[in-house]
């Protein structure tokens, strides 16, 4: 049997990007999953139409994290839709062209709290009082709440948020057999990387980084893959940096 079979996976922010590495790689090794979408339905499309392809079994689900009510919708459609779920990967999350602080909005801070932290508190929530024991759950957070850089304090401080969040729910749900972990990914060559940085920032990111270029979606998905397989029933609180040794 697949690594993955008869497990059923929620994977936030799947239409694009990592998100979109995490659905296909989940589904490739057997796992039925849900996948939410902000707006983009084609690309949520396209996703299950890939999955489909390939033998795999995916269904996007429309869950705008920045309404009230979204996060819990999206688990309860998934559950309605799949049963329990065993294995739950918070990775939607918003970014914005880098601001200082003095120029910055508090609009654009709770937004950017809502969807990348509050939702995550959300869906966590949903798994202590449904996650199957043995679950998973695998927090997509930044190599930044490390490594701090200028001009994107919201976003720094809703994945601070997550940590925090991650290293409680480890502790809460442990008893349980349920991991609860976080993957940290570098510069990974995404919409959300190329929106937010210039063509030539972006090269002397692959400068610094040990293994020489940018990150692709799929070297952070098979960090996650690994999280929600059977080999990784020990590790739980940990936070994986998936950088390619970006210094
Ligand atoms: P993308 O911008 O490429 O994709 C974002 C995904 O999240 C899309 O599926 C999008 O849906 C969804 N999304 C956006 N806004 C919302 C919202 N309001 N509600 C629900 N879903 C939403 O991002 P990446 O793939 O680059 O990032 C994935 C994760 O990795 C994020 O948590 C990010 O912080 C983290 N990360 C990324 C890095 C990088 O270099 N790329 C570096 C470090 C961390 P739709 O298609 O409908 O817009």
């Amino acid at each position: 049997m697949a690594v993955l079979g008869g497990k059923r996976a929620v994977v936030t922010g799947g239409s694009r990007g990592i998100g979109r590495a995490i659905v296909e790689r989940l589904a490739r090794d057997g796992a039925e999953v849900v996948f939410s979408y902000a707006s983009n339905a084609g690309a949520a499309a396209e996703v299950e139409k890939a999955v489909a392809g390939a033998g795999g079994r995916a269904h996007a689900v429309r869950a705008d994290l920045a309404e009230a009510g979204a996060a819990e919708r999206l688990m309860e459609s998934a559950e309605k839709r799949l049963g329990a779920v065993d294995i739950l990967v918070n990775n939607a999350a918003l970014s914005f062209t880098p601001t200082p602080l003095a120029e910055l909005d508090e609009d654009l801070y709770d937004r950017t709290m809502t969807v990348n932290a509050r939702a995550v508190f959300l869906t966590l929530r949903h798994a202590a009082r449904h996650m199957p024991d043995g679950g998973r759950v695998i927090n997509i957070s930044t190599l930044n709440t490390t490594r701090p850089a200028r001009g994107i304090a919201p976003y720094a401080a809703s994945k601070g948020a997550i940590e925090q969040l991650t290293a409680v729910a480890a502790m809460e749900l442990g008893a349980r057999g349920i991991t609860v972990n976080t993957v940290s990914p570098g510069a990974t060559d995404t919409d959300l990387l190329r929106g937010t940085n210039s063509a030539e920032a972006l090269e002397t990111v692959a400068e610094v980084t040990a293994l020489g270029r940018l990150g692709r979606p799929a070297d952070v998905a098979d960090v996650v893959a690994f999280l929600a397989g059977p080999d990784a029933r020990w590790i739980t609180s940990q936070n994986i940096h998936a950088t390619g040794g970006l210094a």
